[in-house]
Order: C-alpha cells, then sequence, then structure tokens
C-alpha cells in the first residue's frame, strides 16, 4: 500500500513512524515554509502540488491518503477532501484544548486582534507568521510580543519585538518570558496539543487574559480521528 501522509505537525511525524515499522510504504509531503522543517521517516516530498488538479494528478502513485495538517491548514484540507474522490481519505486532527470559561473566543484573527486590543497593552501573539498582517491595524502601536518559528516577510511595526523559536515549551521558560515582556494579553489560535499549551497554563497562573481563536470546521464527509494510534489502525484495517 502506498500512503501519501500530509504533514507539518507532530502527529504526522508520529505517523509516519508507527506505519513505515508498521510495512507501509509512506511518503511524506511538506509544504515547504519553514525553513529547517523537522523531517519524519519515510519518504519526504516537499512544495505544494499546485492546487486540486496537480493533487489529483500527484495521486496516480498513491493508494490511500491521510491528512494530518495543521487544524488550520485550511487549503490543503479542503484541496485533500476534492482531489481524493476515488481515493480513501483520512483526516487526523487532534483536538482543540478544553475551552476555559475566562478564555476569549473569536471566529477570526483580526477580531483576535481587535479583542486583545481592548483586554490589554502588552500583548504576545503566537499565531504563526503567516497571520501576523491581520495583527497590524489593531495593535500596530503596542509593544507587542510576536512568537513565530521563522521570520515573516512582513515589516513589522517598530514597537513590535519578534523572537523565532518552535516547541515544546515549558511551564518556567513561558511564566519568565511572558514576565520578561510584562504580557497582559495572550493571544493563541486553538492548535491543541501539548507543544505549545504551556503558554496558556503560565498565563492562567500570572492571571493573564487570553484570546483564543476557534478552529474553523473540519471537511465535510471525510471520515475524521482525532489521535496518531486510530489512524495507525484505520490504515492497517484498509491494508
Ligand atoms: P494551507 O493554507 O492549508 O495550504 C496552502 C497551500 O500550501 C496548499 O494549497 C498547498 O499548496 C500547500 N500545502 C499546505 N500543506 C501542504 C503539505 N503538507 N504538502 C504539500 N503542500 C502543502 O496550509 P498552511 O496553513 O500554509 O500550512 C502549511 C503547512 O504547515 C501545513 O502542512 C500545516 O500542517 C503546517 N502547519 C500549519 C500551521 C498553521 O497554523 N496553519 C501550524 C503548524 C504547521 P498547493 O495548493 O500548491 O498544493
Amino acid at each position: 500500500m502506498r500512503l501519501l501522509l500530509l504533514g507539518g505537525t507532530s502527529e504526522a511525524r508520529e505517523l509516519a513512524a508507527d506505519l513505515v515499522d508498521a510495512g507501509i510504504d509512506v511518503t511524506s509531503s511538506l509544504a515547504g515554509r519553514v525553513a529547517r522543517p523537522r523531517l519524519p521517516v519515510g519518504k519526504v516530498r516537499i512544495g505544494g502540488f499546485g492546487g486540486v488538479p496537480g493533487l489529483r494528478a500527484a495521486l496516480v502513485d498513491f493508494d490511500v491518503v491521510v491528512d494530518a495538517t495543521h487544524p488550520f491548514a485550511l487549503g490543503m484540507t479542503a484541496n485533500a477532501a476534492a482531489a481524493c474522490t476515488d481515493l480513501p481519505l483520512l483526516r487526523l486532527e487532534r483536538p482543540g484544548w478544553a475551552p476555559d470559561p475566562s478564555w476569549h473566543y473569536v471566529d477570526t484573527h483580526s477580531r483576535a486582534a481587535s479583542t486583545a486590543a481592548s483586554l490589554g497593552a502588552r500583548p504576545f501573539v503566537t499565531v504563526g507568521r503567516q497571520e501576523l498582517a491581520r495583527f497590524v491595524p489593531a495593535l500596530g502601536d503596542l509593544p507587542v510580543l510576536a512568537r513565530v518559528v521563522d521570520v515573516p516577510d512582513l515589516s513589522l511595526p517598530p514597537t513590535w519585538e519578534l523572537v523565532t523559536s518552535r516547541g515544546p515549551y515549558t511551564l518556567p521558560s513561558e511564566i519568565s518570558l511572558l514576565r520578561e515582556h510584562r504580557t497582559d494579553v495572550l493571544v493563541t489560535k486553538d492548535s491543541g496539543g501539548t507543544y505549545t499549551w504551556p503558554k496558556l497554563e503560565a498565563a492562567a497562573a500570572l492571571g493573564i487574559a487570553v484570546v483564543v481563536v476557534r478552529r474553523p470546521p473540519g471537511p465535510e464527509g471525510v471520515r475524521t480521528v482525532s489521535d496518531v494510534a486510530e489512524a495507525v489502525a484505520w490504515v492497517k484495517e484498509l491494508a
């Protein structure tokens, strides 16, 4: 069985390792956004397919597809659902974080920016480099701390400080960072998982307001599982 694994997440790397161990011919696909990606085991291809037609063309080499891209990787997930009309497709999506009643949920990044501006004066923005531009109109004059994996193309307002790093993070280091910056509002998307969870624990410990961008809805009609073991079981059953 030749399996195409749409990746870019820690779960996708875990799944690749488990499936390669089980003797499945796995090719992981990465978007190529990150300068030095953590590579999964097995075969790897890097770069976009060229929309639905490109993906359809690439699928002639595969028997099954698992979409384990990030919960906010909307484009890839929609393309996979549209292209896999003749191939079995599984969506692996880690659960969102259990909601805390004190968090401020919003539907869009623009709304996250205006909500953060209404809640604090020193925001810590952790939404990924691709979304930062949406925060400039509302937060452009504030001393924002923005954390990203790779430096964005965007030229940032002079009051902003950029830190580049990649999880997993620890509670003590997140508390130090928030204290150092004197953060009074944290902005995150509902990525779920454990890698970036300590910032939410740190915010709770320090009494800092939290704005969470709600997840977009998952792909309609696509079988979806929430953990790697369930995905392995699905693949083994097909194999
Ligand atoms: P996106 O908006 O869903 O995708 C935009 C385009 O990038 C897709 O149409 C596709 O181009 C290409 N692409 C995305 N994922 C790909 C993959 N795994 N393999 C090959 N091409 C891919 O995606 P995104 O939000 O930019 O995320 C890019 C990657 O980073 C994803 O793989 C995702 O798992 C990972 N990631 C995203 C986030 C996030 O917050 N969005 C966070 C952590 C990791 P074509 O149309 O040309 O095929």
